[in-house]
C-alpha cells in the first residue's frame, strides 16, 4: 500500500485516516514474509520528545506506520502540505484493531500496565468485541531476567498483533531490543496508557470534545497539572507558524 509520509519538524507522520490505517495493518499482517512492523503515534509532544532523544528519533524513522494521533499534527499536515486527514488516536486504532480481529482472524497479545489493569482491560475487550482472540497477556513489570520467557510466551501464543503499553520511551526501547526475537508477530503497536483508559482508571474526553478537537482542553480541565504538557502544544503551534511563514519569507527574498 502506498502511504505518503511527511516531515513535521523532527518527526514525521503518515497521511492516513482510520480506515486506511486499518487497511494497511490488515495488508501488512497478511504478508507472512514481513518482519514485525512498528505502529507508533505522532503528536506534538512526541515531536519534542524526538528532538530531545536521538534513540527515539532514529527508532520512529523505522516505523511502518506513524499515525496522526494528535490534533496538532493533523493541523500541521494541513498547514504545511495542504494534506487533509483526520486524527487517528492510538487508543482508538487499538480498539478498532480489536473490533476487526474476529473477522480478520488476528490473534492478539497485550503486554503492559499493572496486573490489575492488564487483566481488567483484557476482560473489557472480550466483553466489547465478542469473538476476539486474546492469545496471551502480561503485565508491564516483567523483570529483566524473565524477559526471554515473555518473548517465548508471545511466540508460543502465535499472536500476529502485539500491543505494548509501557509508556514512552520504554515501549520503543522494548521493541528495539526484542522485536528481532519475535517469530510470529507482524504488528507491534505502542499504546502508552491506553489500557488504563479501557478499564477507566484514566478517563478520556467525551466524544463531543474529541470531535471538536478539544480533547487536550478537556484533559487540562480535569488534570490542571497537565499544563506543562499542554504548553508544549502552544509552543508547537508557534514553531509551525514560524516554519511556514519563515520559509515563505526566505523564498520571497
Ligand atoms: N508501565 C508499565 N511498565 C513500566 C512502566 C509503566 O507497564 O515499567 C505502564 C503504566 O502502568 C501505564 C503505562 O505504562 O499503564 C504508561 O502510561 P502513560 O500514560 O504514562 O504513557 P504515555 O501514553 O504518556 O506514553
Amino acid at each position: 500500500m502506498n502511504i505518503k509520509r511527511y516531515q513535521v519538524m523532527e518527526g514525521a507522520v503518515d497521511a492516513v485516516d482510520m480506515k486506511s490505517a486499518l487497511d494497511f495493518i490488515a495488508d501488512y499482517t497478511s504478508r507472512k514474509e514481513n518482519p514485525p512492523g512498528f505502529v507508533l503515534a505522532m503528536n506534538p509532544e512526541k515531536v519534542f520528545a524526538l528532538r530531545a532523544n536521538p534513540f527515539l528519533r532514529s527508532f520512529f524513522a523505522k516505523a511502518v506506520l506513524l499515525i496522526p494521533d494528535g490534533i496538532g499534527i493533523v493541523k500541521a499536515l494541513r498547514f504545511l502540505y495542504g494534506v487533509k486527514t483526520s486524527r487517528v488516536p492510538g487508543a482508538d486504532l487499538m480498539q478498532n484493531i480489536c473490533k476487526e480481529a474476529p473477522q480478520r482472524g488476528y490473534k492478539i497479545f497485550i503486554y503492559g500496565a499493572s496486573e490489575a489493569v492488564n487483566a481488567g482491560a483484557c476482560e473489557k475487550l472480550k466483553e466489547r468485541y465478542p469473538g476476539i482472540c486474546i492469545a496471551g497477556r502480561s503485565n508491564g513489570f516483567v523483570p529483566a531476567d524473565k524477559m526471554n520467557e515473555l518473548v517465548e510466551a508471545i511466540n508460543a501464543s502465535e499472536a500476529d498483533i502485539l500491543f505494548i503499553a509501557l509508556g514512552s520511551p520504554k515501549q520503543e526501547e522494548w521493541m528495539a531490543t526484542h522485536a528481532k526475537d519475535l517469530t510470529h508477530v507482524k504488528i507491534c503497536q505502542g499504546i502508552g496508557g491506553t489500557l488504563d483508559t479501557i478499564v477507566g482508571t484514566v478517563k478520556r474526553a467525551p466524544v463531543f470534545w474529541q470531535k471538536l478537537g478539544l480533547e487536550w482542553f478537556y484533559r487540562l480541565l480535569k488534570q490542571p497539572s497537565r499544563i506543562r504538557r499542554q504548553w508544549k502544544l502552544a509552543v508547537f503551534l508557534k514553531e509551525l507558524l514560524m516554519l511556514k511563514y519563515g520559509n515563505q519569507k526566505k523564498a520571497g527574498n
